[in-house]
């Protein structure tokens, strides 16, 4: 499609795939290193609203509220003398928020909070039989253990709009795909500027498998180790209520070292009070055993997760992968079963839990946690309803030792997602099955 050049374009400055580490497997190269500007596109266009420093000033009063800024979130090292020592040396994050955004962070009480650690450390960074580095467990963990949390080194949005109107003659997808990345390397060249050395080393230290399409040397990077993540978004009139959110991408030092695999004993999330990302076990890990997450969508088949990971560059060898048959019936079976809250609650509340009701849908639920655990896939949701369910069920008849047992499993799985037992229990109750009035 060609547009012609006297059309204005709202042109949004985004990157559709999934933003997600790559493992370290290539050597950084020293052309890879290079955080020298690609050369401005071949494109005849003006942007109605100029992404450039001048502009991104705070106190700019013809800025709106979706307007970009240049924010540094600093360390709270400093104000917490009692902090354990840092995994990292770098703390402080460069930002470009929308002023939604920074306003609604700089509505936390104290914001921002120190960083949560692990009472003693529990991952170290090793050379990985995948290739390059990885991390690794330093000592034994349990599902619901915090691995280490970390401030990203450098944040921006998903999507950076623009207004462009073409100058002259007329522009392919391709130029204009072009002109979008090179616009958001000029934004975040500014941030990179404002790191601090160590900061700015650790960035371009990391591996970039977007070397080849027209990304920058920083967008590269930051396209290829970058975690998703929600901010709030609030009004600048206060009485508003926080009810929205903008996606963001977060560059990690450490969280880049994790290397991918289609079953992962990891997860993360986003710790607004203290702006970083926790990485917590999602099962048990030995000693030794590599930290693995997941870069891709973990229920898809075995085909669209090997073509969603294709621009990172590697194929996963994970047991799933090598198996994909068996694996992908089983996926399939994980995300066809449909949860029978409304059913069970009936059962429970006309049987009193002698029925054979009750009973097949335990056992029902129990084969789809084999199912799970068989792939590894600790992760998904769908593992903790099912630990949710199977407490409030064993409540119900009463089998208190097994009750006490998901429970435990259940509450350890709702930490690693960033969320607490009370709240899933809430979520569950709203579907329809709750907890028997005893219980409170
Ligand atoms: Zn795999």
């Amino acid at each position: 499609m060609n547009w012609s050049s006297s059309s204005k374009r709202f042109l949004t400055l985004g990157i559709s795939e999934t933003l997600t580490p790559k493992p370290a497997i290539s050597k950084v190269t020293n052309e890879q290193n290079d955080a020298s500007s690609p050369s401005k596109p071949n494109v005849n266009y003006d942007i109605q609203k100029p992404i450039s420093p001048s502009h991104l000033a705070q106190d700019d009063p013809k800025l709106t509220p979706q307007d970009l800024i240049y924010s540094s979130i600093p360390s709270t090292s400093a104000t917490n003398p009692t902090s354990p020592p840092s995994n990292t040396s770098i703390e402080v994050c460069e930002c470009i928020l929308t002023l939604h955004a920074k306003n609604a962070l700089e509505s936390i009480p104290d914001f921002p909070h120190p960083i949560l650690r692990p009472s003693k450390p529990a991952v170290r960074i090793a050379t990985s039989r995948k290739g390059g580095l990885g991390m690794f467990a330093a000592r034994p963990l349990r599902a619901g253990d915090l691995l280490f949390s970390e401030r990203p080194m450098l944040v921006c949005p998903q999507k950076i709009p623009l207004k462009l109107q073409l100058l002259g003659g007329s522009v392919t997808d391709e130029e204009l795909a072009k002109v979008v990345l090179y616009e958001r390397e000029m934004l975040m060249q500014e941030s990179c500027r404002r790191m601090s050395k160590d900061a700015r080393d650790a960035y371009m230290a990391l591996v970039s498998s977007h070397a080849e399409d027209g990304s920058g040397p920083i967008v590269g990077r930051q396209r290829t180790n970058g975690y998703r993540f929600k901010l709030p978004c609030k009004s600048l009139n206060s009485s508003d209520s926080m009810t929205q959110t903008e996606d963001y991408s977060g560059v990690c030092d450490m969280g880049a070292r994790i290397n991918h695999s289609c079953r992962p004993n990891s997860t993360r999330t986003f710790h607004e009070p203290s702006f970083s990302f926790q990485f917590y076990a999602v099962r048990d890990i030995r000693q030794g055993d590599e930290i693995t997450i997941s870069y891709v969508e973990p229920l898809l088949s075995t085909p669209d997760r090997q073509a969603a990971l294709r621009p990172y560059g590697f194929q996963c060898k994970c047991s799933s992968c090598q198996h994909p048959r068996r694996s992908d019936e089983r996926r399939k079976s994980i995300l066809q079963y449909v949860p029978e809250y409304h059913t069970v609650m009936w059962a429970l509340r006309n049987q009193a839990g002698s029925g054979p009701g009750v009973k097949t849908i335990v056992k029902r639920i129990q084969a789809q946690l084999d199912l799970i655990k068989g792939e590894g896939l600790q992760t998904t949701s769908r593992f903790g309803e099912h630990l949710v369910v199977l407490y409030v069920v064993h409540r119900w008849i009463g089998k208190e030792k097994k009750a006490k047992s998901y429970e435990e499993m259940a509450r350890r799985w709702a930490i690693a997602k960033g969320s607490d037992l009370e709240r899933e229990l809430a979520r569950i109750s709203r579907e329809g099955l709750a907890l028997p009035s005893s219980s409170g």
